[in-house]
């Protein structure tokens, strides 16, 4: 398996009006042609420019067609032969990124890469010959590390991401959308962005500080020579990044400073993925450090071809940023990718669909053998003539459904136009096959032998497909009526969830309704697109050389880069005429040396001072989230005395050992709360001296909070117990007045005269209320106030 290392381009905006305003200067240089890009530091005279190379430069003036042509072209292409591809825009904020990725309508040479990209993929689906297929979009974005649907009904919901031991990584109840045009994905996207823009009102946020997805998934079926079918799955991931800037310098706080701490948090974690790409000597790469890394996981050193587009504003008052995105860029392009073509992916909804077709094709045909009362094998026994009818009409059919799809993308039609021009075909083709019926019928009637011979068939065929699990579709015909068989349709999930197939009820023994079926198989030839310009020479000769651009700017650069290496072998191997001559060219090249020599020391000066910063910056972070630590177990502390004993969570210690790291929630799960049943043993008789001396006032504010405690109380079923003790201590005082003070007192404190039975003494004893009587109880006061807070503790 091949690896090639990610595409990384830098693009550089003009200077905007506030720059322009301010007076700032242009910074930043390109060298186009070798693919070089400079940058000056602001007030430094004697400094060289730093410089990179990269796949390619783009400049103030130069359009995105530019950059598309000459280098996202072929990654496109690529999707739709089956490989996957990421274009990802990188940048502080206005430096460029939206601009690139959606762009604008005027001038066309500024359309985005993602609206050429649809263009690109429907165009080469157009083109295809003897290729079927099926495209989905989804549209996704991640804020503050949750990853939401910008398709889906409620964009507010926050998904999971699992792993799935074949298909990999995916977003659990991601919508996926099947597009048949460009018109439709256009539309899809607007939706997206106007949810999102939705989204970023309702949470004060902006598009600068959530990274978003849209995907595009192909499923490709082409079909040999041999009639075999071969399937290829091709993704392409467009991803519109946060802003890079380092947001802490804002001065951000509170909730703010929470968000830009996410923010910087997935960056970071790609940065620390490319760099442990990069460095290559670590086995362990941290792309579970974030959604947007494991998202990406394949984009950076899996099975993907990668470009990055790193967007610069060429302000002297953004040199930092600049220099930063550079030296981003820089290290993502020795990334290895390993891509490779996707062929026979197991969950292909296409191979599903192709296989739905051929069998509602094959009842069709069936049926048409059936209900014209010959055999389907019988038909070869035709006269010649009849049987050339049948493929004609059929034919005749099959094109014209092929050219009103064609149409259909081309034009943009609306569905109800094509569904009238479908029925109306479809009528006639109805009418011709009846009409040749008739002619049959006219011939002579059919033979019984025949008959069973095609039952047989029908037989074998139902054994066939419905051995085939996954297939939504079986036919059987009910063999003693000829002219009756099923197709009773139902409706069926995908793993996913998400897409919806119909299956034929086999058990049914209704008749086939044969508009039905012609339906769901137009239905399905719908859903599955390709060839519909196969003929149009035109366009493929435009596709074509499109290409050939693409491979020939290629090769032009790989000239261009190696022109400089070359150039400096060859002043070392030259032949000279004089030794003056030697001297003058290896001075030169000395010279060249120590440029470059110089400029790597400023570069280990910068590198040192930027990394202080960065340390800095974290230190500051790890500060924060300590004392925030500190702050929540200090709170902690002083809650979990409140927690009831009975109740799990009043070990805390024990609760930190159970609870489980959940990665693909991100979140921890803890242990469900529980509150440990004890049957209370019985207990002791109030005393009524201490009634009688606490007086009628301080007996009614003690009636007031017992029935505050048996409300609390009544509200948990394992307090059954307590609550009875109350329930008969209350229900004895109403029916007999004040029953303690009428009842001789027979229990001492200790409970040393405690009474087995609840059953032989009416009124219950309450360790709590005996606790809270300070007279009778040494320390009474602060025991009260313990049990008072134990049960208050309740809630927590
Ligand atoms: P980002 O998405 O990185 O935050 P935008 O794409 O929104 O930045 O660009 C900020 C501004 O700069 C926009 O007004 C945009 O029109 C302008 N701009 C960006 N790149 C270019 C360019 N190459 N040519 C002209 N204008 C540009
Ligand atoms: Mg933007």
């Amino acid at each position: 398996m091949g690896s090639e290392s990610v595409k990384v381009v830098v693009r550089c905006r003009p200077l905007d009006d506030r720059e322009k305003a301010l007076g700032c200067k242009l910074v930043l240089s390109m060298d186009v042609h070798r693919c070089q890009c400079f940058i000056e530091k602001p007030g430094t005279v004697d400094e060289p420019p730093k410089q990179f190379t990269f796949d390619g430069t783009y400049y103030i003036n130069q359009t995105t067609e530019q950059l598309y042509n000459e280098i996202a072209y072929p990654l496109i292409e690529g999707v739709t032969e089956g490989y996957n591809g990421t274009v990802f825009a990188y940048g502080q904020t206005g430096s460029g990124k939206s601009f690139t990725m959606q762009g604008v309508s005027e001038p066309a040479t500024q359309k985005g890469v993602i609206p050429r990209a649809f263009e690109h993929i429907f165009e080469s689906i157009q083109c295809a010959e003897n290729t079927k297929f099926l495209v989905r979009a989804s549209y996704l974005e991640i804020y503050n590390e949750e990853v939401r649907d910008l398709l889906g009904s409620n964009t507010k919901q926050k998904h999971e991401l699992k792993e799935h031991p074949e298909r990999g990584l995916y977003v659990r109840d991601l919508t996926m959308h099947t597009v048949h045009s460009v018109g439709e994905c256009e539309r899809i996207m607007e939706q997206g962005w106007k949810n999102r823009a939705v989204a970023c009102t309702l949470m004060n946020k902006d598009s600068s500080r959530s990274h978003s997805i849209f995907t595009i998934r192909l499923e490709i079926c082409n079909t040999d020579a041999a009639g075999q079918d071969h399937i290829r799955a091709g993704k392409l991931n467009l991803v519109d990044l946060a802003g890079s800037e380092r947001q802490s310098k804002t001065g951000a706080t509170g909730e703010r400073l929470r968000e830009a701490t996410k923010i910087n948090l997935s960056l970071s974690a790609l940065g620390n993925v490319i760099s442990a790409l990069v460095v290559g000597r670590s086995k362990y790469i941290p792309y579970r450090d974030s959604k947007l890394t494991r998202l990406l996981q394949d984009s950076l050193g899996g099975n993907t071809r990668t470009l990055m587009i790193a967007c610069l504003s060429p302000a002297d008052n953004n040199y930092e940023e600049s220099l930063s995105t550079l030296r981003y860029a820089n290290r993502a392009k020795s990334i290895q990718n390993r891509p490779r073509i996707n062929e026979d992916p197991k969950d292909a909804l296409l191979r599903e669909y192709q296989e739905e077709i051929k069998k509602l094709r094959a009842l069709i045909s069936g049926q048409l053998a059936l209900s014209s009362g010959q055999p389907a094998d019988a038909l070869s026994r035709l006269p010649p003539n009849a049987d050339e009818t049948k493929e004609k009409i059929k034919e005749e059919y099959e094109e014209k459904l092929a050219k009103l799809q064609a149409e259909y993308n081309a034009e943009q039609e609306s569905k109800a136009k094509l569904q009238a021009n479908i029925i109306a075909l479809q009528r006639s083709y109805e009418s011709k096959l009846s009409n040749l019926k008739k002619a049959k019928a006219s011939r002579g009637s059919s033979d019984p032998m025949k008959v069973s011979s095609s039952c047989k068939a029908q037989e074998e065929e139902k054994e066939r497909t419905s051995n085939t699990d996954q297939i939504s579709f079986s036919t059987t015909a009910s063999l003693g009526k000829p002219d009756s068989s099923c197709a009773a349709v139902s409706a069926q999930k995908d793993p996913d969830g998400n897409e919806l197939t119909y299956s034929a009820d086999t058990k049914s023994n209704q008749p086939l309704d044969q508009k039905h079926v012609l339906e769901r198989l137009h239905k399905l030839e719908q859903e599955v697109i390709g060839g519909e310009q196969a003929r149009n020479k035109e366009l493929q000769q435009r596709h074509r050389q499109r290409k050939k651009f693409a491979d020939q700017r290629k090769a032009q650069l790989i000239n261009a880069l190696s022109e400089d290496s070359e150039e400096s072998d060859s002043v070392l191997l030259n032949v000279y005429n004089s030794i003056q001559e030697e001297v003058h060219a290896k001075s030169q090249i000395l010279s060249r040396v120590q440029g470059k020599l110089k400029a790597a020391k400023l570069e280990i000066r910068d590198l040192q001072a930027e990394f202080e910063l960065e340390r800095n910056d974290y230190l500051a972070n790890i500060r924060r989230l300590e004392r925030e630590g500190q702050l929540l177990n200090s709170l902690l502390e002083r809650m979990v005395p409140l927690v009831r004993r009975d109740c799990n969570y009043s070990n805390l210690d024990r609760m930190r050992k159970e609870a489980v790291w959940d990665d693909d929630s991100s979140t921890w799960k803890l242990p469900d709360v529980m509150v440990q049943k004890t049957t209370l043993p019985s207990a002791v008789t109030p005393n009524p001296s201490s009634c009688r001396d606490s007086g009628s006032d301080h007996a009614e504010s003690l009636m007031v909070e017992e029935d505050r405690y048996k409300e609390m109380l009544d509200r948990k079923d394992s307090e059954n117990i307590a609550n009875n003790y109350f329930k008969s201590k209350r229900a004895s005082q109403l029916l007999s007045g004040d029953a303690a003070k009428g009842h001789a007192g027979h229990h001492s404190v200790n409970g040393s005269n405690i009474n087995p039975s609840p059953r032989s003494d009416p009124v219950l004893p309450r360790p709590f209320r005996l606790e809270s009587l300070e007279v009778l109880v040494p320390n009474g006061k602060a025991k009260r106030r313990k049990s008072k807070s134990h049960i208050h503790g309740e809630g927590i």
